[in-house]
């Protein structure tokens, strides 16, 4: 199979669908790779890596599109991509189709075989191809949230460790899930006073496990909501409600009433957020301020640390790339049952409930 990466063209985006690594292993299987020139060139994966891998290089997206029998993304496809895609070509990326009907139109149109990352399950009940970007987004959420708390950013001027002889920074983590064990494992690290809120009795018991009385770990009510907040230095929203928009977990008054210079990261907000002040922000101006509380709401954090990210993503997506390419898209998605829940468009139909039911469409 031919195997075809583009450049990304989405605002800012400098991951890239298959690293060098991933490319040769492709490669060994006995499979083509076409890259787009430059592709991964900005976080220093250079057009000789590539051919050394034993890809070729493409002058432009049209030629990857045109001959590519699978294309391998990291974002969803923009307009001018939708149109280069073809009947029975194979799209493996991000989608992220319910909120959005054009692409939805322009993959329906194409009558291409789309499996979107975010969609695809493992035996756990998890998105592994959607973790590792959580992963990223929870270590992140301490380290923007430790730079906040520097006077310079408006922060309250607190190390989180502190130092012998001073109390810690209060770190609370509203939600324990991917992002929330993450954030945690960085807090701890930097030897903050950690607290983590969740609703799920059976992931506290796991995070008791995990952490061994190194944070504690609290039934998240409304009570304990405020009385945590109010208390902390920094605050991460990590809540996630499967398919539903985050809920609005701290109140605008309560904003109003947490400490002067403390921070709030709100890494939900690609789901609304969950503070009532949150709104989405970009890596080129992180951090806004609503009544002397910092606010870093960057929708994309994973794009801030592209490198990391493209290995990490690349990790979770070779197996499965590698799956399709040997075998074909129709045995790999009969074969295994995961891959086939990343399946959301095929040949101008949608096969994605979720994605139907949100647009009014045929399923
Ligand atoms: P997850 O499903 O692993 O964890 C979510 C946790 O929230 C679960 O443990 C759940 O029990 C808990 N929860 C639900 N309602 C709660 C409540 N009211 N109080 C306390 N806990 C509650 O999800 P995740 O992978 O950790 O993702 C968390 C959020 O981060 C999602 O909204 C995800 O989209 C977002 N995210 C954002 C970025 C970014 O760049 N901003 C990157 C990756 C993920």
């Amino acid at each position: 199979m031919l195997v075809g990466v583009p450049k990304e063209i989405k605002n800012r985006e400098y991951r890239v669908g298959l690293t060098p690594a991933s490319a040769r292993e492709l490669i060994g299987h006995g499979h083509d790779v076409v890259v787009e020139t430059d592709a991964g060139a900005a976080i220093g994966f250079t057009n000789d890596m590539y051919e050394a891998a034993g890809a070729t290089i493409a002058p432009n997206a049209a030629d990857v599109f045109a001959r590519a029998d699978m294309i391998v993304k990291v974002k969803e496809p923009q307009a001018v991509e939708c149109e280069m895609l073809r009947e029975d070509q194979i799209l493996y990326t991000y989608l992220h189709l319910a909120p959005d009907p054009a692409q939805t139109q322009g993959l329906i149109k194409s009558g291409c075989i789309a499996i979107a990352y975010e969609t695809v399950t493992d035996n756990y009940g998890g998105l592994p191809l959607l973790a590792p970007m959580s992963e990223v987004a929870g270590r992140m959420s301490i380290q923007a949230g430790a730079h906040a708390l520097e006077m310079s950013q408006g922060g309250r001027g607190v190390l989180l460790g502190g130092v012998p002889g001073t109390a810690p920074a209060k770190v609370t983590i509203i939600g324990g899930g991917v992002v929330g064990t993450n954030a945690a494992h960085m807090a701890v690290g930097l030897g903050a006073d950690v607290t983590i809120l969740d609703r799920s009795i059976r992931r506290m018991q796991q995070l008791d496990d995990i952490f061994r009385g190194r944070v504690k770990t609290v039934y998240s009510t409304q009570d304990a909501v405020e009385e945590h907040v109010l208390a902390s230095d920094l605050t991460v929203g990590a809540v996630l409600i499967p398919g539903a928009a985050a809920p609005k977990l701290v109140s605008r008054n309560q904003v109003s009433a947490m400490m002067r210079g403390s921070v709030l990261v709100d890494v939900a907000i690609d789901q609304g957020g969950c503070f009532e002040t949150s709104k989405a922000t970009t890596h080129e101006n992180p951090t806004y301020v609503v009544d002397e509380v910092v606010h870093y709401c960057v929708a994309n954090m994973p794009g801030g640390v592209a490198r990391t990210s493209t290995l990490a993503l690349n990790n979770a997506t070779l197996p499965h790339a590698v799956a399709i390419a040997n075998k074909g898209w129709k045995k790999a998605l009969s074969d295994d049952r995961h891959l086939l829940n990343g399946l959301n468009v095929y040949k101008g139909d949608i096969t994605y409930e979720a994605v139907a039911r949100d647009q009014n469409l045929a399923y």
